[in-house]
């Protein structure tokens, strides 16, 4: 196993490079458990002893066992309990399989499609992630497809009730993930009334991820928001979840109404509520104020 590629400054140090020479985290790497360059890009896992296992891609943290329930949570609960009625979901990316995990909690829904680049990511995440995909891997309603999510929305004829962009930084295989083409590809995977939600970056940190979105998105939904939440890892503030729809009206949900479905789900979450679901779409005014954000609406406008 080489270190060569890592980005541990020593065999005990794991330092993030995402904001490289500018700002940034580092874990104790207690034990490394698998490090490669796969085909697509460069692959670490280790413990750390405050987090837990630890996946970083090509020098990012994708994920720990400590906090991944935030984020999961958050992108897989409130796209679903809106849309209230989702039988299809379409997963791009999420190779650890955390999203996958919460997704097949639903019984409501009837068939998964997660759509991953890079093989190596699923089979090192479910050896050495386990309680990630927690056994949802082997679940009947999923069709896993190794594939670039681009390509596949680009070509693929299913349609979805759900699409969750659970993929990395706009850096390497993941800034096709970002791309107008690949939201027009999106929309015409959803059927009428669906919602699109991609993982889109901590906005202090890295605003023109949420401004370029905004504008790419616009053009192909009649509804484009984001909502927050703040993930330990995600360093730098509140990571921002893209929201696109052509149904205003999935936003604007009571918290009375979320509450029900919520306990309908029978669903029981670590860092979901109904009301931390409405109040995350609550933006801060310094995200309002951004280029091309004034016309977000938000809920209850
Ligand atoms: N939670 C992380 C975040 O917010 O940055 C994302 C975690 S998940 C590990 C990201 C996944 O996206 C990885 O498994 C990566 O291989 C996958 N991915 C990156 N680019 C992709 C593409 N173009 N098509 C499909 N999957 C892609």
């Amino acid at each position: 196993m080489s270190h060569t590629d890592s980005q541990a400054n020593d065999s005990r140090r794991y330092d993030e490079s995402l904001y490289k020479g500018i700002y940034g985290q580092f874990f104790g790497m207690d034990e490394v458990l698998f490090e490669n360059r796969t085909e697509h890009q460069h692959l670490v896992i280790f413990n750390n002893q405050r987090f837990g296992r630890v996946m970083a891609l090509d020098g990012v943290i994708q994920t720990t066992e400590a906090d991944e329930f935030f984020y999961h949570e958050m992108l897989t609960h409130v796209p679903l309990l809106a849309h209230g009625n989702a039988k299809r979901v379409l997963i791009i990316g999420g190779g650890d399989g955390g999203m996958l995990r919460e997704v097949c909690r639903h019984e409501s829904v009837e068939h998964i499609t997660q759509v991953e680049i890079d093989r190596q990511v699923v089979d090192m995440c479910r050896e050495f992630l386990p309680n990630h995909s927690a056994g949802a891997y082997d679940d009947p309603r999923l069709n896993l497809v190794i594939s670039d999510g681009l390509d596949y929305v680009r070509n693929s004829t299913d349609k979805f009730d759900v699409i969750i962009s659970d993929c990395t930084d706009p850096i390497g295989p993941g800034e096709a993930l970002f791309t107008s083409e690949f939201y027009e590809g999106c929309k015409r995977c959803l059927n009428e009334g669906g919602v699109l939600v991609a993982q889109n970056g901590v906005v202090f940190m890295q605003p023109e991820e949420v401004t370029v979105s905004a504008q790419r998105l616009k053009p192909y939904f009649d509804d484009v928001s984001f909502y927050v939440a703040a993930v330990p890892t995600y360093v730098g503030g509140q990571m921002t979840f893209a929201w696109a729809t052509d149904n205003p009206a999935l936003r604007q949900l009571s918290v009375e109404e979320i509450s029900r479905r919520f306990e309908q789900s029978g669903l029981r979450c670590r860092y979901y509520t109904p009301a931390v679901h409405v109040g995350s779409f609550a933006l801060p005014q310094y995200v309002l104020d951004l280029p091309g954000m004034a016309d977000t609406q938000q809920a209850g406008d």
